[in-house]
């Protein structure tokens, strides 16, 4: 597939630019561990499906705009100790444990700077466009400082839409201030990524790092495995 007609190019983070080494829920069984001596009698499966549940639950009234991120994530914590009779002052440090080992386990992918450089030395317009708790995903931006190599980042909970909402697809068309049809969405995921760019008219290609969505109905092409894929596709390589 060769694009010819394309101003931007606009990625998803998660799986797309960075990857992460370790799931939530390893996370949160490391620092179940190192806070052990305060949760007992609490069994670490208790622990994990209180928080899951509460973690859902929380992450919905963040999306429906009851709650700002940030204390929508506090109390995912805070609720889960008060759910379990433990001390809700250990919140925070759960919390910031959390945070640290995430933080920790996700890396840049191998080849994102380097064709995020080149792109952009051809005159394209770079952004990210993320769903997720602003003060996760923030983080993240902050800590890989993808923020120099982009000239935009759109964080789903501060536009009040979430991928594949076409709203917040037509924030990220009014930064990139090009028509979308010119644009060109990278993402990990079928429905969010894919289709979401698709339904708001944007070009689209599926990344598959892992080779777990070659079978995706999606039309002849626009499948790759690594981001370098893009540049010939832009007529860079
Ligand atoms: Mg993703």
């Amino acid at each position: 597939m060769r694009f010819d007609a394309i101003d931007a190019v606009l990625f998803d983070m998660d799986e797309t630019l960075i990857y992460h080494t370790r799931s939530f829920k390893d996370i949160a069984r490391e620092s179940y561990e190192r806070y052990a001596a305060e949760l007992k009698p609490v069994t670490f499966e208790e622990y994990w499906t209180t928080l899951w549940g509460k973690a859902t639950d929380l992450w919905f009234m963040m999306i429906d705009g009851v709650l700002p991120g940030e204390e929508a994530r506090r109390y995912t914590f805070i609720n889960t100790l008060r759910a379990l009779d433990a001390d809700p002052e250990l919140g925070p440090r759960l919390i910031e444990h959390t945070d640290a080992r995430m933080l920790e386990s996700t890396h840049v992918m191998d080849d994102a700077f380097a064709v995020m450089n080149q792109m952009r030395e051809a005159g394209l317009r770079l952004g990210i466009v993320t769903n997720g708790y602003s003060c996760i995903q923030r983080m993240k931006i902050d800590h890989h400082k993808l923020n120099g190599h982009v000239d935009f980042t759109i964080v789903s909970e501060e536009v009040g839409a979430h991928k594949p909402e076409p709203a917040i697809f037509d924030a990220a068309v009014a930064q990139a201030a090009c028509k979308p049809e010119r644009i060109l969405f990278v993402g990990d995921t079928l429905e969010n990524d894919f289709l979401g760019a698709r339904n708001a008219g944007l070009e689209a290609v599926l990344i598959d790092h892992d080779a777990t969505r070659a079978d995706s109905p999606i039309e002849e092409g626009r499948y790759i495995r690594r981001l370098t894929e893009l540049l010939p596709m832009l007529g860079l390589a």
